[in-house]
């Protein structure tokens, strides 16, 4: 992805008018509606044969649709269990294995839990365990970019600043923006101003080239005193997403933003037409 390609809009999975519910449907649909991207949703496991994910690979090629992918909900790269930490491993993997044999560039996951450990030794953990993950992956030759997001609740690791750590200091490793996560742990960062700063300390930490291919989550969102509380539609929601979009446009920032909202391909609609109209 070049900065002239500029910032495809699209769906968390299948759009809900796609005439059927396969990932390869979910792509016609994305082209027909003129949309630029789609998440592959991995939420409740890596589900997708090798023929499947080839076929995938093809349409979306056919209709230069970017691809990424989205790991499994049940990973913790902080998990106590020497087996759960195997399996948070290895879901990331087989995300990654799938998700190159469809020809997606990017593998978005919830990294861990705190768990009532200090979030210094989480990170140092979490660390470690990234590192192993992308040493495999490169071993077997798959170049997917690895991008845990930034999370919506006090309770989960990944706050923005942990997020560009992780992605200055792990080679193969990138942030996943999602502003609502962000504006609904912090209470605030629903502003232009807020959000230019949250992308001037992407530029400082990782340089221009990360707003050049950035990944972005967005939705509305309905938060309280711990964070998130759940995606809504951004009509149903106080989330200044004209704000976001402005600042994006203004900062230059190229590559794909991924709608979360319920109404998906609603919503996806939306931002690309307002962010198209500014
Ligand atoms: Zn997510």
């Amino acid at each position: 992805m070049t900065n002239k390609e500029g910032l495809l809009f699209g769906t968390a999975g299948i759009p809900d008018s796609s005439r059927e519910r396969t990932s390869q449907a979910g792509i016609e649909r994305i082209h027909e509606l003129e949309l630029g991207c789609m998440e592959v949703e991995f939420v409740k496991g890596v589900n997708m044969t090798p023929p499947t994910a080839r076929g995938v690979g093809n349409a979306a090629a056919k209709r230069a649709i970017r691809l990424s992918a989205h790991a499994p909900y049940f990973i913790n790269l902080n998990a106590k269990e020497l087996e759960k930490m195997a399996a948070s491993q290895e879901r990331i993997i087989q995300t990654a294995r799938v998700t190159a044999l469809f020809g997606g560039d990017s593998v978005v996951f919830h990294p861990a839990f705190y768990l009532k450990d200090e979030p210094s030794k989480v990170y140092a953990t979490v660390k470690k365990n990234l590192e192993q993950i992308v040493a495999k992956l490169r071993a077997e030759g798959n170049r997917v970019c690895i991008r845990p997001e930034v999370m919506g609740r006090v309770s989960q690791f990944g706050t923005l600043e942990e997020v560009l750590q992780l992605s200055a200091e792990v080679d193969g490793v990138a942030p996943t923006l999602d502003f609502a996560h962000w504006h609904a742990r912090t209470g605030k960062s629903n502003s232009y101003n807020e959000f230019i700063a949250m992308l001037k300390k992407v530029e400082n930490k990782l340089g221009r080239k990360a707003l050049d291919n950035m990944h972005i989550h967005l939705s509305g969102i309905s938060y309280g005193p711990k964070g998130e509380n759940k995606h809504v539609d951004l009509d149903e929601s106080d989330f200044k997403y004209e704000e976001l979009l402005r600042a994006l446009k203004d900062y230059n920032v190229a590559g794909a933003l991924i709608c979360e909202s319920p109404n998906l391909e609603k919503d996806a609609l939306l931002l690309q037409q307002t962010y198209r109209k500014l």
